[in-house]
């Protein structure tokens, strides 16, 4: 079993944009602080600065930073496993090497446009995020209003899943959240989000989403940015223990793990300051939830959720019978289309 399953990384975008090395570098993660863990996984997202441009158009952009972390995977593979698949999930665990999921964070790179979303998979990604903060042709982010999902974005959840792709709501806003939960009956994950009832923020979770993510069979990732821990904005580890703690007992220890944001945030809790620190925290864990509990909040949970999420042949299984027929109460808030054409695209489903 892996030691540490960190559902959340911003690597690729920080090397990439510093031009350095995933071997070693001057960010949160490299592979040299990933093996101290021996044998650890670690998702790995694609994120485009909405405030840089994007050469070419959102797909190039992000499918060149891809490249690029494909081409540093390559030269390390002694080090690290590329894993796309449940199969490979398994395979590597127990080899020693960092098993290595790829996912996007926001849907930009789709550009409005399904296949997009298999170019990506086809590249190697293994999850998406539908949106960042903002709001973009799938649906609402968190800071982008109060909407949920566009009919697109429902289209794009759809296909994610007949790809095999494991779906991520960190980022969206409430209504996004509630539409994804009642489409989609497969586990979904919240890979970096706190509880909304500790700390009032857009980006974190209310309860009753965090309560809807398990009873999908879904996590939602524990994440280190102070200002998502305490509204203080200034963070440390019993700040972590205190969210981690309060997911599980609201939502059930399966239910919980870690998405540390590492490389995504510029400022860290003051004794979690990288990776390396991380053994701290996964000591504290075990002394408030005993072994078997920390166990799975560390690991177990996302190690189960994307070994049933992540397909191996993408497109093998009818998506229809992935979604459920809740997905037909349409919310009231809609982006970019009345109410009655959305519930049109979501009939034509069943
Ligand atoms: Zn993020």
């Amino acid at each position: 079993m892996y030691p540490l399953f960190d559902a959340h990384c911003d690597a690729p975008t920080e090397i990439f944009r510093k031009n350095e090395d995933l071997l070693s570098n001057s960010g949160h993660v490299d592979i040299k602080r990933l093996l101290a863990f021996k044998n650890p996984a670690q998702v790995f997202a694609v994120w485009l600065d909405p405030k840089l441009p994007r050469e070419g158009g959102a797909f190039e952009s992000a499918a060149r930073i891809i490249s690029f972390f494909g081409e540093q995977i390559v030269k390390y593979k002694d080090f690290i496993s590329r894993v796309t698949s449940p199969e490979d999930l398994a395979a590597c665990a127990g080899t020693g090497k960092i098993a290595a999921l790829l996912a996007v964070e926001g849907g930009e790179p789709l550009e409005g446009k399904l296949e997009n979303l298999s170019k990506l998979r086809e590249m190697g990604v293994c999850s998406i995020t539908l949106t960042w903060n903002d709001q973009n042709e799938l649906g609402c982010g968190c800071l982008g209003g109060e909407a949920g999902l566009t009919p697109f974005g429902f289209e794009a959840l759809r296909e994610a899943r007949r790809l095999g792709m494991t779906v991520d709501i960190s980022h969206l806003s409430e209504a996004g959240c509630r539409d994804v939960l009642g489409a989609c009956k497969a586990p979904v994950i919240a890979s970096h989000s706190n509880a909304a009832a500790l700390c009032r923020n857009k980006r974190n979770l209310s309860d009753e989403i965090i309560r809807d993510i398990a009873e999908k069979g879904g996590v939602v990732g524990a994440t280190l940015y102070p200002p998502f821990l305490a509204e203080a904005k200034v963070a440390s580890i019993p700040d972590v223990l205190r969210h981690v703690n309060y997911m599980v007992n609201l939502a059930g220890a399966e239910h919980v793990g870690l998405g540390c944001d590492f490389d995504g945030i510029e400022q860290t809790p003051a004794d979690l300051r990288d990776l390396s620190a991380m053994p701290r925290l996964l000591y504290a864990l075990e002394l408030m939830l005993g072994a078997e509990t920390a166990e799975k909040v560390a690991s177990k949970n996302f190690f189960r959720v994307f070994m049933e999420t992540l397909k191996t042949s993408p497109g093998e299984k009818s998506p229809a019978a992935e979604f459920s027929t809740a997905s037909l109460e349409i919310s009231a808030a809609s982006v970019g289309s009345s109410a009655k054409k959305r519930k049109k695209i979501m009939r034509n489903w069943f």
